[in-house]
Order: structure tokens, then C-alpha cells, then sequence
């Protein structure tokens, strides 16, 4: 990961991190972005997990759809992420799209910023000069704009365990036909 930090700081903004791509690769096709290079992590090991570590989940930052929908940590103690997980798109998105990709691309009709914004989650923003960590509510600045410095970051994130009485209901609300977003 450091080596693909270093390299995010060395190409700076004409670089894209490619997580999923299941975001990425439609825009570059609808040539609404065109990076000139693009720092692909997938075959970076160790970046794909899920575990609880002091009180906190933390989530890789490849840690993808279908293993959130498939994690019988999140269905016995996560329940609105495990809630959240199987409504995504289509078999094919999941597989390969990631949590932490949805969370910087910041697409308002995505699931999991909502759903860490209700979780009070933390997210670990890392670049090559060091980490932050921000919670989700100063991470979001609005549709497709965050805390994230386009230069030279990635992210990982920390979600508190919620207590066992904790109780959660996932909504998806439409504004407008075509259009969905969750609450
Ligand atoms: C047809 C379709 C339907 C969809 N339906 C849903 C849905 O119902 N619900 C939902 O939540 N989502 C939906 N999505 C979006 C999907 O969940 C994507 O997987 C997700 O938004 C992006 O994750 P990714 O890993 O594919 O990221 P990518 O496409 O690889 O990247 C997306 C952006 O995030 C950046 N990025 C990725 N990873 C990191 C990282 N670790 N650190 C910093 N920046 C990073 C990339 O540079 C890029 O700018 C849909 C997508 C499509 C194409």
C-alpha cells in the first residue's frame, strides 16, 4: 500500500485509485472523467478484510459488497450493514465492488454512506505523508465530494460496535422516479 500511496503522490491529481472500478469504469466509459493513470490496489495484499479490533470493525479497503452480504459478523452484530449489503445492485456489482470505494465516490444514491453515517463510522484517510482519521458526518461534503484529498489518499474505516440492544430499520426513499436513496 505505501508503494501505491508513493505513487498517488507522485502522479497527483491525473491519478485515480481503481478499487472495484464498478464507479470508476462507467465514468471513464461515459468519458465524464479521464485520468491519465489509474493505481490499480487490487492486487495488494492484505487490504481485504473485515475484523473487530479493540471495540471497533474495521474494514479494508477492499473489502467487497458480496463479503459484507456473505459475513456472519455483520448479520450477528452489524445488522444494518448486513441489511444494507444484499440490497446492492446486482450479483456481478458486488463481487467486485468495495465499501470503501462506494464510501469515496460519495454517489448520494449509494448505501454504505448512509449506513455509516448512521453508525457514527470513522474513517481512516491515508496518504503518503501520514493518516487522518475523520468521522463520516465531516468526511461527506455533498453528491461526489469528500474530506478525501484527490493527491494522495485511500481509506480504510473504523465503525464502534453498537451495543446489543441496538436496533436498526434500512429505508430507501425515492425523490424522483429512477432515483434512490437510503436512509
Ligand atoms: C449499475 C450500477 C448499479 C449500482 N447500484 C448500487 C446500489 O444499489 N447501491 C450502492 O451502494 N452502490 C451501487 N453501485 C455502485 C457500486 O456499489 C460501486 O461498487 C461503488 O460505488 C464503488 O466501489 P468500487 O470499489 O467499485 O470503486 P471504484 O469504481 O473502483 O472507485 C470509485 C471511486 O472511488 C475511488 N476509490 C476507490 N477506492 C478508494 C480508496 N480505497 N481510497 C480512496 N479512493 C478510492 C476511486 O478512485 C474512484 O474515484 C452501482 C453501480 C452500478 C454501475
Amino acid at each position: 500500500m505505501d508503494e501505491a500511496l508513493g505513487l498517488m503522490d507522485e502522479l497527483g491529481e491525473d491519478a485515480k485509485i481503481l478499487a472495484g472500478g464498478q464507479s470508476l469504469i462507467p465514468l471513464l466509459k461515459l468519458r465524464f472523467a479521464s485520468p491519465a493513470h489509474l493505481v490499480d490496489i487490487n492486487g495488494i495484499k492484505d487490504l481485504d478484510y473485515l475484523e473487530e479490533r479493540d471495540g471497533m470493525l474495521r474494514i479494508g479497503p477492499l473489502f467487497r459488497h458480496k463479503s459484507a452480504e456473505r459475513s456472519t459478523l455483520l448479520t450477528s452484530k452489524y445488522h444494518v450493514m448486513a441489511d444494507a449489503a444484499p440490497q446492492i445492485a446486482d450479483p456481478i456489482i458486488r463481487n467486485r465492488g468495495t465499501i470503501a470505494g462506494s464510501v469515496a465516490h460519495a454517489d448520494p444514491s449509494g448505501d454504505w454512506g448512509s449506513v455509516l453515517l448512521a453508525l457514527d463510522a470513522e474513517l481512516v484517510l491515508r496518504s503518503k505523508s501520514g493518516s487522518r482519521t475523520v468521522k463520516a458526518r465531516d468526511f461527506f461534503n455533498g453528491p461526489f465530494s469528500t474530506a478525501l484529498q484527490p493527491t494522495s489518499s485511500s481509506s480504510a474505516r473504523s465503525v464502534t460496535s453498537p451495543p446489543s440492544r441496538w436496533r436498526s430499520i434500512l429505508r430507501w426513499m425515492t425523490a424522483r422516479w429512477g432515483t434512490r436513496e437510503s436512509a
